[in-house]
C-alpha cells in the first residue's frame, strides 16, 4: 500500500514525504481507511508499531475537511496516560499538520507544571487537544476548555489510562462530550477492563491488531 491508495489527500501526503513517511506500517495501512470513512476502531498496538501516525492522519484529514466552519474549535481528543507521551503525540500532530492550508493548533495538557500556560494557549482556541485526564477534568472545571465540539474521541495506551485512575475519571470526561461522535481505543493489552470500557465506548468497531 502507499499512503495515497489510503485515501489521504495532497496536505496530509505532502505531510508524511516531510517527515520521511515512505511507505505506511501494517497498522496505518489496516486503520486509515475505515478512519477516513468515519468507523470506530478498536487496535491492539503497542508504541513503535506507527499507531501515532495511524490515527493523527486520518483525524487531521476530518479536522481540515470542517476548518471552514468550525476554526479552531477543539474537533480532536486524544487522551493518553502520561505527559511524556502527550508531549510525543502532540508533537507528532504538529509535525503533520503543518502543511494544512491554515496553521494548526495543537494543546497539549498534562499534570506536573502549572496549568497556566496550558490555560493562555487555549484560550485563542485550537483544533486537537491531547490530554492527560486529571488536568484535562481540572481544566474543564476552569471552564478553561470546550469539548462540546469534538467529533472524534482517542484514548490512547487505554490499558496504562486504566491503571492510572481512568476508569473513576471516564464518565466525567464523556459527559463534556457530545454523544455522537467517533471513538478509537489503542491499548498494547486486552484484559477484561480494557474489554468492558471499549464495550461501553465503540460501536461497530473495526478491530485490528499490529
Ligand atoms: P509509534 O508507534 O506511533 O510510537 O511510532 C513509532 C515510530 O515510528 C515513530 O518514531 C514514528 O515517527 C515512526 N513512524 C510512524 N509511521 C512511520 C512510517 N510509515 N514510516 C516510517 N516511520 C514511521
Amino acid at each position: 500500500a502507499t499512503f495515497a491508495s489510503l485515501g489521504l489527500s495532497p496536505p496530509l501526503l505532502q505531510a508524511c514525504a516531510e517527515v520521511g513517511y515512505t511507505t505506511p506500517t501494517a497498522i496505518q495501512a489496516e486503520a486509515i481507511p475505515p478512519l477516513l470513512r468515519g468507523q470506530d476502531l478498536l487496535g491492539l498496538a503497542p508504541t513503535g508499531s506507527g499507531k501515532t501516525a495511524a490515527f493523527a492522519l486520518p483525524l487531521l484529514q476530518r479536522v481540515i475537511a470542517g476548518r471552514q466552519h468550525a476554526y479552531r474549535r477543539v474537533r480532536a481528543l486524544v487522551l493518553v496516560p502520561t505527559r511524556e507521551l502527550a508531549q510525543q503525540v502532540g508533537q507528532t500532530f504538529r509535525r503533520l499538520g503543518t502543511s494544512c492550508p491554515r496553521p494548526l493548533k495543537v494543546a497539549v495538557l498534562h499534570g506536573g507544571v502549572s496549568p497556566n500556560p496550558q490555560m493562555m494557549a487555549l484560550r485563542g482556541g485550537c483544533d486537537v487537544v491531547v490530554a492527560t485526564p486529571g488536568r484535562l477534568l481540572d481544566l474543564l472545571d476552569r471552564n478553561a476548555v470546550r469539548l462540546d465540539t469534538v467529533e472524534a474521541l482517542v484514548l490512547d495506551e487505554a490499558d496504562r489510562l486504566l491503571d492510572l485512575g481512568f476508569s473513576a475519571e471516564r464518565e466525567r470526561v464523556f459527559a463534556a462530550l457530545p454523544a455522537d461522535r467517533q471513538n478509537l481505543l489503542f491499548s498494547a493489552t486486552f484484559p477484561p477492563e480494557v474489554q468492558a470500557l471499549a464495550d461501553g465506548l465503540l460501536r461497530d468497531a473495526v478491530r485490528i491488531e499490529a
